[in-house]
């Protein structure tokens, strides 16, 4: 860590979700502190960024065997900080060491640079290359504290960018353990600055090449504001409302475990949770009893190995209560949970599975980020994707249907980043695959050769094949210069639609 983060005057104090308990401090930064690191990070960015490709690539495998070495300690702070049960955190740990894996395997060639043909451009070579920003600001949320930043992290390091990074206020102790895995590259590749919205909005307004924000749509439209003033290019990874649709032949079984596994992991906290599903009259009640018997089976408790802890945020449960409440008052049935549960703990709130919603209903609109499912029964598939675009977000979707073509088909019409079929949530696990949204769950893709690319500057290049020619440039003004009338024939020769055409163009008969 930057020795800048220990002047400042105020602190954060991070706790334990579980219990209360103080698991750390850390300071304030404030904008002038920010202004300095990003000014630091430059220095890391002009030497990093000159390596070779493949000595980036070996520096990141020692990142990679410090994160599994220190594995420990950072799921024990992850899991604090967010009161995830420990097998939760080390997931988190395995996904990232597997993002770095993919990184280093793939990054020579996702940045080799491309030939691309000349077109009417004679006697030229030309090509595109990637550059590095220099310096990339990340800003992350409190959900997946370390899983999140190795979707933007080991991407924009290996693309030769240094990175400041400003975690979440509510898990600053586990982003500065990021920052010093990211130190066994024998770089302070990711500089971490520590901070609420006013130190984030300081990065925003740095001196960064580019900007990672991963959070909520209300800020991302506070960060694009801020990013205006400098045209700073951003990527923008922002909540979701992700529908499942369930159709009469789908196997309702699997459609059940899914649609509770995608919605009560991480008690609900994930971005691309399953918000709403829509099943058709043939599937329903077979559907819904299943997912009743699979709730059943959540364990929910501060145990390392429970399926379901806490709310991370101060205050969730109470809004749950109320979203839930309602959808009551609107008509809706709760089959189970609906309630807090302070008996384990002051954040903890039931599982709950919803019937008798509709689409206008806060809970079918709204980002939920709890354990709540509510479950629809449409007319048929033509309804269910028409509510399931009826929606501002537009992340990622599930489909379980009859068979591969209806599944097919029906994610085809989905206004949505990803789709899953016969699944839900998985697509985010694939490194190779491009992850983001559409619509108001923003722009731009982590992962996959695009994730690297989005972290670079195109330039596209051209060179003679034969020196010693004049450059075309150079003719502008000298020669004659051609008629007028033959640039208008020459247009009609040239892109006019069948032979007559042309020929016509060429006879001056159009
Ligand atoms: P948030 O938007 O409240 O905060 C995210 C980050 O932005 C935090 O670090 C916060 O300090 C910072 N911030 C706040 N105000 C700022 C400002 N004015 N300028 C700069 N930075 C500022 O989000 P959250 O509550 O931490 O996270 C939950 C949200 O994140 C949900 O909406 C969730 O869906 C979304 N999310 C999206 C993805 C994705 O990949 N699409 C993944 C996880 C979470």
């Amino acid at each position: 860590m930057s020795a800048l983060a220990t002047v400042s005057e105020r602190e954060i104090r991070s706790f334990d979700p579980r219990d209360g308990s103080l698991v750390g401090t850390v300071p304030v930064m404030t904008p002038p502190e920010v202004h300095e690191t990003v000014a630091a990070a430059h220095g890391t960015a002009a030497t990093w960024g000159a390596l070779d490709v493949r000595d980036r690539c070996h520096a990141l495998l020692r990142v990679r065997q410090a994160l599994v070495d220190r594995a420990r300690p950072i799921a024990e702070t992850l899991s604090a900080e967010t009161g995830k049960p420990l097998t939760d955190a080390y997931f988190e740990i395995l996904a990232g060491a597997t993002l770095l894996t993919y990184v280093v395997r793939v990054t020579r060639r996702a940045l080799r640079p491309r030939r691309v043909p000349t077109g009417p451009i004679w006697g030229k070579r030309a090509w595109v290359e990637y550059a590095p920003y220099g310096v990339v600001g990340m800003i992350s949320p409190w959900n997946y504290p370390l899983g999140i930043p190795f979707q933007v992290l080991p991407f924009a390091a290996a693309a030769g960018n240094a990175i400041v990074m400003k975690p979440s206020e509510l898990t600053p102790i586990t982003g500065r353990l990021i920052g010093e895995v990211f130190d066994a590259s024998g770089h302070e590749l990711v500089r971490v600055v520590t901070g609420e919205g006013e130190t984030g909005e300081a990065l925003v307004r740095s001196d960064i090449g580019k900007l990672a924000f991963t959070g909520s749509a209300a800020t991302a439209r506070r960060i694009l504001a801020a990013a205006a003033d400098n045209l700073t290019p951003v990527v923008m990874e922002l909540g979701g409302k992700d529908p499942m649709i369930v159709t009469d032949g789908a196997d309702v079984a699997n459609a059940a475990r899914s649609a509770v596994g995608a919605t009560f992991s991480n008690a609900g906290q994930t971005c691309m949770a399953v918000e709403r599903v829509f099943v058709t009259p043939g599937a329903y009640d077979r559907f819904v009893d299943a997912v009743l018997a699979e709730t059943a089976r959540i364990r929910q408790g501060p145990g390392a190995v429970d399926h379901l802890g806490p709310m991370i945020q101060a205050g969730q449960p109470e809004r749950l209560e109320w979203v839930v409440r309602d959808a009551v008052g609107q008509g809706a049935r709760v089959l189970t949970g609906g309630r807090p549960r302070p008996d384990l703990g002051e954040s903890y709130f039931e599982p709950t599975v919803l019937t008798d919603v509709t689409p206008a209903m806060p809970v079918m609109q709204d980002e939920t980020f709890g354990p709540v499912l509510p479950v629809m029964k449409v007319r048929d598939v033509e309804e269910a994707v028409q509510l399931a675009n009826d929606c501002d977000y537009g992340l990622s979707s599930s489909v379980f249907a009859a068979d591969r073509a209806e599944a097919r088909a029906i994610a085809s019409r989905l206004v949505t980043g990803g789709a899953n079929l016969d699944d839900a949530l998985v697509g985010s696990g694939i490194p190779a695959l491009p992850f983001g949204g559409v619509k108001d769950s923003g722009f731009g893709r982590l992962q996959g050769e695009e994730g690297i690319r989005e972290f670079c500057r195109v330039r596209s290049v051209v060179e003679s094949r034969f020196p010693r020619i004049p450059p075309l440039a150079a003719s502008m003004f000298t020669g004659n210069r051609p008629d007028p009338e033959l640039l208008r024939r020459a247009a009609g020769v040239l892109f006019g639609t069948g032979v007559r055409n042309r020929v016509d163009a060429l006879l001056g008969r159009r």
